[in-house]
């Protein structure tokens, strides 16, 4: 999943982009605040970590803007040790999480999969569709009660799949999600990483709809 990381120090943002990455997410990193609101009105992320001393637009007022602007994607704040004040603005501006720096990787990964999951409407960790069971926190997908050998994309794609089941998602979202900024990416990718699913899973889990995009069914058996 696709994560934006707004933090001018060079040492945490490269720490924090490199580690998020090695526990499956996509992180892309900007270091001010005016660049990372240009990047949230054009692209979509599952979520922004968005540390709030910022030079120029300062990280309170990206938020402000940003929930000002209706955009409703999860926010999780970082703030110094002793700034209490700073976190209660922060939460009061619309962000859904704080971690006080330096944080555990282990417990900000754990953070975002909530929030993200809470914003997709559901509370449970392991996500379910019919037979289809992913659990993204372990990295593992069943069908049926059969472990789903996946490759770290096709795994991905199965996520945004399952978290949107019964949606249409367009190739170029997809590619969004799935690929980093200047990625080199062979234009079939997607299909190619479709016809995988298909061939693991099951041939019908995922319906193509020609032009549009593709849709995991709700119903799927
Ligand atoms: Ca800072």
């Amino acid at each position: 999943m696709r994560i934006l990381i707004v933090e001018d120090d060079a040492l945490l943002g490269d720490g924090l982009q490199a580690g998020l990455k090695t526990v499956g997410f996509l992180p892309e990193w900007l270091q001010d605040g005016q660049s990372a609101w240009r990047a949230l009105t054009v692209e979509t992320f599952a979520a922004l970590v968005l540390d709030l001393g910022l030079p120029g637009l300062r990280g309170i007022d990206l938020l402000k803007r940003l929930r000002g602007a209706g955009h409703s994607l999860p926010v999780l704040i970082l703030t110094a040790q002793d700034a209490v004040a700073e976190r209660i603005a922060g939460l009061d501006a619309g962000a859904d999480d704080y971690l006080v720096k330096p944080c555990d990787l282990g417990e900000l990964a754990a953070r975002l999969r909530a929030l993200i999951r809470r914003s997709a409407g559901q509370a449970r960790p392991v996500l379910r569709v019919g037979p289809l069971e992913l659990d993204p926190a372990a990295h593992i997908a069943t069908y049926q009660g059969r472990l789903l050998d996946l490759s770290a994309k096709e795994f991905a794609l199965l996520h945004e799949l399952v978290r949107e089941a019964g949606r249409v998602l367009s190739k170029e979202t997809l590619m969004q999600r799935l690929y980093a900024w200047g990625a080199e990416i062979e234009s079939n990718a997607i299909e190619v990483h479709i016809h995988h699913l298909r061939k693991k899973i099951a041939p019908g889990i995922v319906v193509t709809l020609r032009g549009v995009g593709y849709l995991l069914p709700r119903d799927i058996a």
